[in-house]
């Protein structure tokens, strides 16, 4: 493990937040979407109105995937502006099959500022340890997707393996041609 469980998890679920901007159309246009986003990725805590937070949570996307483009001074602003607008109150809990990890908000805080404060939680461990360069674009051609590379020599080159797969056979097309 590269980092510990709940950041690794919080970093993946950030990613995937991002991923939901990029295909046409948008995979959070409704409050189902939400709801379903929010179960997948095990978001804890009550939310009664999905479509009601549906426009905060497509808004904060761009502001997540600013962490995949800037340079860490920059990535550290931002952190430091979203744990300091949330009033972010760092607490150990325990819940669920959860062993001990860190809510920052309470679990009544609207979604998409526990999930901003999430990944500002992880961003700081991985700015901490100075891994800023696992955040990583998709090397396929038509893909554009983030996420981490939490692998041991830093060798993932694909957001998935269809998307490796898909650019492996590319490469031996082309080098038959
Ligand atoms: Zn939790
Ligand atoms: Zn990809």
């Amino acid at each position: 493990m590269v980092f510990a469980h709940d950041t690794e998890l919080a970093l993946a679920a950030a990613a995937a937040l991002v991923n939901t901007a990029h295909p046409d159309p948008d995979e959070l246009s409704t409050g189902d979407q939400l709801a379903e986003f929010a179960r997948t990725w095990q978001w804890s805590g009550v939310c009664g109105d999905y479509s009601a937070e549906l426009a905060a949570v497509r808004d904060l996307r761009p502001t997540l995937e600013r962490f995949w483009a800037v340079d860490k001074d920059t990535a550290v602003d931002i952190v430091n502006r979203v744990l300091r607008e949330s009033n972010a109150l760092p607490q150990l809990v325990k819940h669920d099959q959860l062993d001990y990890h860190i809510h920052a908000v309470p679990s009544h805080a609207p979604l998409a500022e526990r999930m901003a404060v999430e990944a500002a939680m992880a961003m700081a461990d991985v700015i901490r340890a100075d891994e800023l360069g696992r955040l990583q674009i998709c090397g396929a051609e038509d893909c554009g997707d983030v996420y981490i590379d939490l692998s041991k020599n830093r060798s993932r080159r694909f957001c998935s393996t269809s998307c490796g797969n898909r650019s492996n056979v590319a490469a031996y097309r082309a080098r038959r041609r």
